[in-house]
This record gives C-alpha cells, structure tokens and sequence, in this order.
C-alpha cells in the first residue's frame, strides 16, 4: 500500500523523487519555501554527466583553492570565514583528496550518472512531461595549453577504461563539428558520453505533470520545525502549517545541512554558488563545451546558449559578485573571440548554490538514527545529472524495494 510521503525541497532532486514515488503508487506532498522558479535547479550548465568522473575533492585541489583564495575572480573561491561548520566540511574536504577515495568514488559516480541518464531517457519516452529537449551530442572539454591537455587526457583514458565514449579532436576537426563560431582552442577531449538539457523547461513541465497527476505541491511555504519521538519523526512545523509524517524526504539542497542540525544529525554540506548568464541570440554554438583555462561552461539551451560556471564557497547567500559575472564573460570571448557577451547580458546574471559535500558523492539513504527519514541531497555539480537515479533510488528504499545499485558510499551519516 502506498504511504504518505513528504519531500521538502522541489529542485530537481525533490521533483524527481516526487515522480518516481507517485509510480510507485505513494501519496507525494512536496513543501518548498521559494515559488520553484530559481536557484540550482534552475540556473545550471543542463549536462548531463558520465564524463565528471572526478569528484571536486581530488588531489590538488586544495593547493588550488588556497591559491586562489584571495582572488574573488578566480574560478574557484573559498572566503576565508571564522565558521566552524566551514572549517571541519574543509578539513574532510582534506581529508577526502587522496588519489585512493578518489578511485573508490569513480566507479559510483559513473555507475549512477549512467543509471540517471537512462532514466531521463525513460521519462522522456514515457510522454509524461509531452516533449523537451533532450540531446546527446557529447561535451567537448576545449583546451589551450599542455598543462590542460595532459590533465584531461588522464581523466579521459580513465573514462575509456571504464568503458565511456571518448574521442580526441584536434583544432581543425573540431571546427567542423563547430562550423559556426570561430574556436580559439588547440583542440578537445570529446566525451560522447554526456548529454545536456534545457533545466528552465524541464522544471515546469515535471512540475505541471506532477500537479495534473495528484501530487500536492507547496510552495513559499518553509520547514521550521522537525519533531521527533521514539526516533520517528512525528510532525513538521511550516511557516503556514503543520503536517502529521509518515515518512520523509530531505531534498532541501545547500540548505540540507541546517535542517538536518534540527534533528541532531551532522549532514557536511557547504554551498557552492555558481553564476549563469543567457544569451538570447543566435552565437553560432551547437555544441556544449567546458572551457578549461576559463573553468567554465557552454550549453546550446532551447532558445538560447548558456554560460555557466565558477564555484564560489561564501555561505548561503544570492549576492551577485560582479567580478566573478564578469569572468565568466571574459573567459567565453578568450575561447570564442569573434564573440562578446554584452553589458546587458552581464547585468542579467542569476546565481544557484550547488549543495557540496566533502568527498563528492551524494547523500542517499535512510538516517540510521530515524527510521522514517529518507535523505537525497549533496549532489554537488552533478544534481541535474542524477535528479532521476536519486528518485528511483529514494523510491525503492521507501518502498522497500531491492535498489537498482549499490547505495555503499552514498551513506548519509558516513564519518569523513
Ligand atoms: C552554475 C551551475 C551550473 C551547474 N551545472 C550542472 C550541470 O551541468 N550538470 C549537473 O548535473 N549539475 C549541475 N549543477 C549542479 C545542480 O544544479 C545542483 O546539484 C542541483 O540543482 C541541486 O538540486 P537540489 O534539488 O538538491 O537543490 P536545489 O535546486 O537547491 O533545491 C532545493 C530546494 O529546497 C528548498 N528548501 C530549502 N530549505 C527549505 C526549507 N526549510 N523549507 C522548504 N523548502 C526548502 C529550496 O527553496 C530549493 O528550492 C550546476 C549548478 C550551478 C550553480
């Protein structure tokens, strides 16, 4: 018999769970504080990931982030901050950049992009949601320098091990595949593995699917208050209401962390802001891109190209630093350089914080602690990629259900 779940949080990892929840015959409410029209679900690059085999903590990254932590441009930035849920997050962040938890992480993280792309294929085919854009073009890693190149390389005869579609690209052949912009790269590591999407269509039509079919949405409504006996949760408190739970589903994103101190459960997760900006005009790009020197990325959207990028580690925060906006800008026109993004477009730019844990990998799974909660949340740079496997994977446990995958690594109260 179907139970009544609720799922707080309705980006992409709360809609997604929504989805697979009511296929599986339960009775879904979602609560979300924002009227769900922003933030990371929203803003992302739309890729869809195979290829992002190497979890953000990796060795190296910490020289990085320490050199490029007094440069609020730089791609990559940690405000330095007197906050100690930062500090002990930054020391399993430490903790968790050796190359042997990274070749623990790999196989997961392909193992459950793989499973996510197939499902967002499944929905795509299923009708539910009518038509959008779902391609699979690949996602060209463009590079400048040797430096560049033999990094990525490295991670590319990696992925071929695994069995991933990879192709290398010199200048001139990826021209042709890019006929209509000029590229300033030496050439570039073509994962064909990937694909990409268009978030700000997908989000309102698995929104409006999901209300047509019966799952009751909430939105500008905020989780205050969990309360817990016996280790059940018994009721949550919302800014309008309050909801007797049967079981429950933390999808609340960069905020997962603070709600789940509620419930005296350490979840590390710290946020980490990103900027997009749309260009609403004909650029000449087809292909998606990562711009290595420029740490940033390139997707053709339904309608318009998209411009994402950089990883900012300043708290739970919208403000827009212009410097970094900018960066952005100025990293396309290094790559592409007959091509400009305007003052205009600048001024338009939206940020989303992705929810990052220290090691990489997602929190799924159940709470050893209370036993009718339920966590999908963590995705880091890879939330869009795997709304669908964490939906799945979060139907079949509250189901009871054998898991389509292993769920060890995902474990939410894992100790760093
Ligand atoms: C610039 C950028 C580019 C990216 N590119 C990619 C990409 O190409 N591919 C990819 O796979 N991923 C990408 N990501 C990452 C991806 O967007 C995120 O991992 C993903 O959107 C996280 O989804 P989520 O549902 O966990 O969180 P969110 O989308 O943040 O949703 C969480 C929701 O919880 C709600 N909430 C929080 N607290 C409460 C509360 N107390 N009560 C009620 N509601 C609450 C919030 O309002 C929010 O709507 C990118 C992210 C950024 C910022």
């Amino acid at each position: 018999m179907g139970k009544n779940v609720i799922i707080i949080g309705g980006g992409i990892i709360g809609l997604c769970s929504a989805y697979f929840l009511l296929k599986e015959g339960h009775k879904v409410t979602v609560i979300d504080k924002s009227d769900i029209s922003e933030g990371a679900s929203f803003v992302n690059a739309g890729y869809i990931t195979p290829s992002h085999i190497i979890p953000l903590a990796s060795p190296g990254k910490i020289a990085q982030g320490i050199k490029w932590m007094f440069n609020s441009s730089s791609p990559f930035y940690m405000k330095p901050r007197l906050d100690l849920d930062f500090f002990k997050w930054s020391w399993y962040f430490y903790k968790s950049s050796t190359e042997a938890k990274v070749a623990k992480a790999i196989p997961l993280i392909k193992d459950i992009n793989l499973l996510s792309r197939e499902l967002f294929e499944d929905i795509k085919s299923s009708g539910d949601l009518g038509d959008f854009q779902l391609e699979r073009k690949g996602l060209l890693m463009l590079y400048k320098t040797e430096a560049s190149y033999s990094h990525e390389i490295d991670v590319a005869n990696k992925a071929k091990s695994l069995g991933l579609d990879v192709a290398e690209l010199n200048s001139s052949e990826l021209q042709i595949i890019e006929p209509g912009i000029k590229i300033a790269a030496e050439g570039a590591i073509h994962y064909k593995c990937d694909g990409h999407m268009t978030p700000s269509e997908f989000m309102p039509k698995m929104l409006k699917f999901l209300k047509s079919s019966g799952v009751c949405i909430k939105t500008n409504e905020e989780v205050y208050d969990i309360s817990i006996e016996n280790g059940l949760i018994k009721n949550i408190s919302t800014s309008k209401d309050c909801y007797e739970v049967e079981e429950i589903v933390l999808a609340a994103g960069s905020w997962s962390g603070n709600l789940s101190k509620k419930l005296e459960i350490k979840l590390p997760i710290q946020a980490g802001k990103g900027y997009r900006i749309n260009v609403n005009r004909n650029t000449g790009i087809t292909m998606p891109a990562i711009l290595m020197e420029s740490n940033m990325a390139v997707t053709p959207m339904k309608g318009f190209t998209r411009f994402a990028g950089t990883m900012e580690f300043s708290g739970i925060n919208n403000l827009v630093r212009k410097e970094r906006v900018r960066a952005i800008a100025n990293g396309a026109h290094s790559f592409y350089p007959e091509f400009e993004i305007s003052e205009f477009e600048i001024a338009s730019a939206k940020t989303g914080m992705r929810p990052v844990t220290p090691d990489g990998l997602p929190y799924i799974g159940r709470s050893s602690k209370i036993k009718n909660l339920t966590f999908a949340t963590g995705h880091a740079m890879m939330g869009w990629s795997l709304g669908p496997a964490t939906g799945k994977l979060v139907t079949e446990i509250i189901s009871d259900k054998k898991s389509s995958m292993s769920l060890v690594g995902f474990e939410p109260e894992r100790k760093y």
